[in-house]
């Protein structure tokens, strides 16, 4: 028999913030639930309130768990659920699907056969390792022979993990000129997990797939998580790839748990990455008892953005149609269409009318720039700065993966893992004079002794006796020689036997260790200087080392952004820009080759080319009040530019709902 609690007194009333669409899922008692609707229609909102609304019944944060596409998302969403429910969410299980991965990971990765402790491998680690491999295996004839690069044996290796598929799958569908190569991937590949498990590493793919494998093959914890999670909240559904999706049903599948998966098939954007549109479309299939809410009102945009990005998508074959009514009127300026002669002049343009609109008192955290790829954006940053405006920028190199941070954070890896292959090897190839072979040579030693330290000490995960004591018997070669014992005395340092350093302290002594490499190395020393400053207030309040290289390793550059600065503009991709609002909204560089992608309009695929026209739609509804749509008629510098006609996507806009501008 089912008996039901009512909220608590004195909660709030849900119904007079929510519209009855709204309402009816964030009170749904169904056991799963698909929220489809268009964007901006309020579902990231609607997942909010259920959070709240659960508080409130009585549901105890830690058996919730809410899985965004950022951890920023989820930090944010959360605060607003506490400032609802008037209690803590701090207990609530929130985050992107990496993040909560590595938290269950790392309490039974051992289980998997990991030592603890096991460190993360970001892209720019991944590449570090298939170049090392290439050399191995491909060596003389790379060149020759065209083998692919780190980057593309990166993509082809990870594709394969998200479509769910063998690797062989992928090269027939996605690679196929590599075909003739397929022998010596496989020894890469192979060789790819091997080194990844004798360093005790995982890469992002790992960290997903190890966790699907471990509630798979262990029951029991299963059911524990299982018992755990009453309720599973996942937003942007339409961008969960094959892992993720299994994720989702091993741990909201239990007999008590509740499901609710809400998305917009109209904004999947990340198809290249193994995302799959289709678990949207399924989700009925797999969860018969599925129950869909329907939001048809758009609360964000003004009528004449919601009209141009409808007529926008209405390209577009969609399985799910959806009618967006607006629920705002006023302020309704139409679209604008600017035409440039060049890029710089659509630089000036946008620098100018951002520089009015600041000065007529809007302020610059309400206005975005968006671009189809992170170098479109380049001309915009230097207008900007010539006009002394002030922006912060989410595309390009996330902050944790800029070389000087990276440096710094090997020594912390190897401190925590002594197994991490790369951390070793970026921490020696510092050493002047150390290349390649001669950094293999001391890992393989270094490697050899630790391996045997650890086996004699079963309970430790770390060296803990010093390092210089440990490794003394290591062979080493010339060139590394008189660099070899102060490396070991450094490494001693980080760990005192008297006490455990603070992640702070850490870092400030790597960084005294690494300071004649960084004058030599990075011609803006000073730059540098700064962002380690950085590092090390973020990592004011993390008590240990373990948990700062996991933030630093998962943590996005969205999610690396401080408080936002109310004076500053947002640059960003269109990618990271999902599922966020500005009043004021640019996008540049729609020409047609630009955005659609000349590659895509060449191969001719039309689902690529769908995917391109959602890339947009995504674009112009993340806009409130005023749109700008510009591309330059001649793209490039003075020696090699070309002529670039207005992107299809700009061309098929019925001319009534928008307002064109000439310079
Ligand atoms: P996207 O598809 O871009 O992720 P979304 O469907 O998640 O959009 P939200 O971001 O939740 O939409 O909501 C868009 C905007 O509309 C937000 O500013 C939100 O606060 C506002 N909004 C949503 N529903 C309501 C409502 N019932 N009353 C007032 N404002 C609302
Ligand atoms: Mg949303």
């Amino acid at each position: 028999m089912k008996y039901t609690l009512r909220p608590a007194p004195g909660g709030r009333d849900f119904s007079a913030e929510l519209n009855p669409e709204q309402y009816a899922a964030v009170t749904t008692d169904a056991r799963h639930a698909l929220v489809i609707a268009g964007a901006g229609s309020g579902k990231t909102r609607t997942l909010t309130y259920r959070v709240a609304r659960l508080l409130e019944c009585g549901v105890a944060p830690w058996r919730i768990l809410l899985l965004t596409f950022t951890n920023k998302a989820a930090r944010e969403m959360l605060e607003r659920v506490s400032t609802l429910a008037g209690s803590g969410a701090s207990g609530i299980w929130g985050g992107t699907f990496h993040s909560i991965a590595n938290r269950i990971l790392r309490q039974h990765a051992q289980r998997l056969g990991y030592r603890p402790g096991f460190s993360i491998l970001d892209g720019d680690d991944q590449r570090a390792l298939f170049r090392a491999l290439t050399k191995q295996f491909a060596g003389s004839t790379v060149k020759k022979d065209r083998f692919p690069k780190a980057e593309v044996l990166q993509s082809l290796h990870s594709l394969a993990i998200n479509q769910g598929c063998s690797w062989q799958q992928t090269l027939d569908s996605d690679y196929p000129h590599l075909r003739k190569h397929e022998e010596t991937i496989s020894k890469i590949f192979d060789a790819y997990r091997a080194r990844k498990l004798e360093s005790n590493t995982m890469d992002f793919d790992d960290l997903l797939t190890n966790l699907v494998k471990l509630l798979r093959e262990h029951a029991d914890l299963r059911a524990d998580y299982r018992q755990r999670f009453l309720h599973v909240l996942v937003d942007e559904y339409q961008d969960t790839n094959t892992p993720q999706a299994e994720i989702i049903g091993l741990l909201g599948g239990g007999e008590d748990s509740s499901l609710m998966v809400v998305g917009d098939d109209a904004q999947s954007i990340y198809s290249w990455r193994g995302a799959n549109v289709d678990h949207i479309f399924e989700f009925t299939n797999t969860y018969p008892d599925a129950v869909i809410y329907k939001i048809e009102t758009n609360y964000r945009s003004v009528p004449a953005i919601l009209e141009i990005s409808n007529a926008a998508i209405a390209g577009n074959s969609r399985r799910f149609a959806k009618v967006l009514r607006p629920a705002r009127n006023a302020g309704n300026m139409k679209p604008a269409i600017v035409p440039t002669p060049d890029n710089r002049t659509e630089a000036r343009f946008v620098a100018q009318r951002i520089d009015e609109l600041m000065a007529a008192g809007i302020p610059g955290s309400d206005i975005a720039v968006l671009y189809r790829a992170h170098f479109h954006s380049m001309d915009v940053q230097m207008e900007l700065t010539r006009n002394h405006i002030p922006y912060r920028i989410t595309s390009g190199l996330r902050f944790f993966e800029q070389a000087h941070i990276k440096d710094i954070v090997a020594w912390l890896r190897l401190l925590s893992n002594p197994l991490d292959e790369v951390a070793f090897r970026r921490i020696v190839s510092t050493f002047p004079r150390v290349g390649e072979a001669t950094a293999g040579k001391l890992w393989q030693g270094w490697l050899g002794t630790a391996q045997a330290w650890l086996a004699a000490h079963p309970e430790e995960t770390a060296l803990t006796e010093p390092h210089s004591r440990i490794m003394a018997k290591v062979a080493v070669p010339a060139a590394a020689r008189p660099h070899w014992a102060g490396f070991l005395a450094a490494m001693d340092s980080l760990h005192p036997e008297d006490r455990e350093l603070t992640p702070t302290e850490l870092v400030r002594l790597a960084q005294n260790h690494m300071d004649a490499h960084m004058k030599a190395s990075y011609e803006n020393y000073e730059e540098r200087l700064e962002d380690l400053e950085q590092l090390t207030r973020s990592l004011a309040d993390m008590a240990d080392l373990d948990t700062f290289l996991s933030q630093v390793a998962l943590l996005s550059e969205v999610d690396t952004q401080t408080a936002v600065d109310p004076d500053c503009v947002t640059l960003s991709t269109i990618h990271q820009a999902k599922g966020l609002e500005w009043k004021i909204v640019f996008i540049i560089f729609l020409g047609e080759g630009l955005f659609p992608h000349y590659r895509v309009i060449q191969s001719g695929d039309a689902a690529d080319l769908e995917e391109e026209l959602r890339l947009f739609y995504v674009a112009l509804t993340r806009a409130e009040d005023q749109l700008y749509l510009t591309y330059p008629r001649y793209n490039g510098h003075s020696y090699d530019s070309q002529f670039c006609p207005p992107s299809r996507f700009l061309t098929t806009l019925p001319e009534e709902l928008y307002e064109l501008w000439n310079l």
